[in-house]
């Protein structure tokens, strides 16, 4: 290329206070192959972008180098203005005189000189450029949702209301999630179930919804628009094509002290159940660890009372394949293990419960229906303990983060216990009190202020029993660390929220990041927040970070709106920067020797075989191919490849050796 544009930003200050733009542009105008240079205050503004586009047609540009920030920031915008002025995008390339030079470097001589060299590199490597074309990939028009609870829910209906076709997976037998599990929901304290209930309803009978229960991904393989997965249907036990759900099969199975999942543990359940009466779908699943027939060969009550012979004892696990376009995990969190409280007791004192355990005291559908009632005898506690932060901000229990509920929903038992039990007494030991959501410091003062819960600022060091009654010691921090006994009766602990069991292997199977506490990581925090760094794969809820619903349903959302906007266009347009193994004439056809380090090396599983075959359809020669669609452009493979057969577009050998070359040229004279 011999007509290259050279455009120097400051960038406001960023730039023009520590490098002299205007030298920089002087100097770039003496360049080989530059026909035009020119500075301007900021490029990326509508007069800088039309200073660009008229310079390109008045001077006939065939390349351009801008000198601003980093391409993270700005390449798409200066490339689209550049097509805009009748340019191929792939003609222009950004000198980062931001975060390479200005921003790291103080105002003097050689950070203008090293500015000069940075743009003389991209010259170099501009002139070598070559037209590309963007890539066009088919997209199947179909997403899995991988998570049945309010996030999976919401996302589900989303995407499904936008015209979509959804596979929704959940591993348990019903949908639900945590928030089936709730009683009410702070701040406005409506009933969750009464919320939940309809749109579990409402998944089960879209027509665009197909939902498996029961069921775990087993494997993702592909690409955006074009993923393949694969999906486990637990046996069941039941033909639910033929179960009608009347539930006698459970009322007469023998097998019935197995602690319920759903009721955490404060009610019981029997081997062939539906977790809760409002479960969708509303069919049972044998508990193949607790059933007498799989255990011992007897039993059968189930089979034998069953009206319409749905019990299949048979069954076994079905592996089905699924064509998705697009994959959005709302797989949700769980709460710290029990067993990280010796101190307070949790395990050996029935009456000391989680807040999930509370949740299912307060709640209609509960163990209680509603009453709260002391696990020990089932009288009713007059005096309750709540403990925040339990795990939540404490590095040595390896958690130094927030959990973010917690209290929020503290506030809420204390409230709801004051609710119904008049003459309570409610006590909540706090750190400190996160209230940050709409109308969430006003609940807190509700709950301090009408209904009399007992805040006390400070850490509860121990609980134990004393003559029937647990004893809370801990210290009042705003009286001066005085020590503090409280004598309870129920002591209820806010455990931390952590990522869900499995979320290691499920980002393996999807090939997605986490962060140190697996939970998954989205691109970026604040403007990619429910993308990965996975094309193609959304996040939602709280297997990100801990979340209550207000945000999780509306994570939910934005995951359901890109997925809405991958599936409105024709075809996926992908950015051409991938990898290409080299094509010759015959006899020859490449000079890929069909060794496959490439393919070892590679990722993203990009690199593919390819036969070529004779004119009578003899195989002569296996050599490399990449998959446009999976390449992301890594260029892992270039540097494998030991007979240079495969090349990067966009970053050849060619053009990288021209840049540095410059560079080091620069730098010697
Ligand atoms: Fe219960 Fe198993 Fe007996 Fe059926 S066979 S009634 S599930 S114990
Ligand atoms: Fe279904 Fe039969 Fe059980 Fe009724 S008795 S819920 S039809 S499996
Ligand atoms: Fe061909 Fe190079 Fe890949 Fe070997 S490493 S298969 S030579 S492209
Ligand atoms: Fe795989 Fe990276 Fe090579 Fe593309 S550039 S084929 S992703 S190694």
């Amino acid at each position: 290329m011999s007509k290259i544009g050279v455009f120097i930003c400051h960038c406001g200050e960023n730039i023009g206070a520590t490098v002299d733009c205007a030298k920089v542009a002087e100097a770039a105008g003496h360049m080989e192959g530059v026909a035009f240079a020119t500075d301007y205050k900021y490029m990326c503004s509508d007069p800088g972008q039309s200073l660009i586009k008229n310079a390109i047609k008045e001077h006939g540009l065939d390349g351009v180098v801008i000198g601003a920030c980093s391409p993270r920031m700005h390449e798409p915008t200066f490339r689209r203005a550049c097509a805009e002025a009748g340019l191929n995008p792939y003609l222009c390339e950004i000198a980062n005189l931001r975060e390479h030079c200005s921003w790291v470097h103080p105002k003097c001589e050689e950070t203008t000189q090293k500015a000069i060299e940075i743009v003389h590199g991209l010259v170099e490597k501009v002139r070598r450029n070559t037209p590309l074309t963007p890539i066009h990939v088919p997209i199947t028009k179909k997403a899995l949702v991988i998570g049945g609870g309010i996030a999976g829910i919401q996302a589900s209906l989303d995407i499904a209301n936008s015209g979509h076709k959804v596979i929704l997976i959940e591993k348990e037998p019903s949908i639900g999630g945590h928030m089936s599990q709730l009683s009410e929901t702070f701040p406005t304290l409506d009933c969750s179930q009464c919320i939940l209930t309809p749109r579990m309803v409402e998944v089960a009978q879209h027509p665009n919804i197909t939902l498996y229960t029961y069921a775990e991904l087993e494997s993702l393989s592909g690409f955006i628009g074009n993923f393949e997965a694969k999906i486990r249907l637990k046996a069941k036990s039941i033909d639910e094509s033929v179960c009608t759900g009347c539930g006698l099969c459970t009322t007469k199975c023998p097998q019935k002290k197995i602690p319920s999942e759903f009721n955490e543990g404060l009610g019981k359940r029997t081997a062939i159940y539906v977790p809760f009466p409002q479960a969708v779908p509303n069919k049972p699943v044998i508990d193949k660890e607790h059933c007498m027939h799989y255990r011992t060969g007897k039993c059968g009550v189930c089979e034998k009372v069953c009206p319409t012979h749905a019990i299949r004892f048979g069954q076994e696990d079905r592996i089905i394949t699924e064509q998705v376009g697009a994959v959005v995990v709302t797989t949700g969190f769980n709460v710290l293990g029990t067993d990280f409280f010796p101190e307070y007791g949790y395990g050996r004192y029935a009456d000391v419960i989680t807040g999930l355990q509370f949740e299912r005291l307060a709640s209609a559908s509960g163990p209680t229906l509603g009453e709260i009632r002391r696990p020990s005898d089932g009288t009713v506690p007059k005096k309750i303990v709540f403990i925040a932060c339990c795990g939540s901000r404490d590095p040595a229990k390896g958690i130094p983060y927030c959990s973010k509920i917690c209290c929020m929903y503290t506030a809420k038992h204390a409230m709801l216990y004051q609710h119904k039990v008049h003459d309570g007494e409610s006590y909540v030991f706090y750190m400190d009190i996160r209230a940050g959501g709409k109308n969430y410091e006003e609940f807190v003062r509700r709950a301090i202020d009408e209904d009399h819960v007992n805040y006390v600022r400070g850490r509860v060091a121990r609980v134990y029993e004393k003559d029937g009654k647990l004893i809370v010691k801990g210290v009042d921090t705003l009286l001066g660390a005085t020590p503090v006994e409280i004598e309870a009766d129920m002591v209820v602990l806010a455990t931390a929220g952590v990522s869900n069991k499995g979320a290691e292997e499920l980002a393996q199977k999807l090939h997605i990041s986490y962060d140190p506490y697996k939970f998954f990581a989205e691109a970026h925090p604040k403007l990619r927040p429910v993308e990965t760094n996975t094309a193609g794969i959304f996040l939602a809820g709280a297997c990100q970070a801990p979340k209550d619903i207000p945000e999780t349903v509306s994570t939910a959302s934005g995951a359901a709106a890109k997925v809405a906007a991958l599936f409105s266009q024709p075809d996926l347009v992908r950015e051409p920067l991938i990898a290409v193994v080299n094509r010759c004439a015959p006899p020859v056809f490449s000079t890929c020797v069909g060794c496959f380090m490439c393919q070892t090396a590679c990722p993203y599983q990009a690199i593919e075989r390819e036969e070529i075959k004779d004119r009578k359809g003899n195989v002569i020669k296996v050599v490399a191919k990449v998959n446009p669609g999976l390449c992301q452009g890594c260029g892992t493979c270039v540097a494998f490849c030991r007979s240079k057969s495969i090349d990067l577009q966009g970053f050849s050998n060619q053009q990288m050796f021209a840049e540095v070359e410059a560079l080091l040229e620069t730098t010697n004279e």
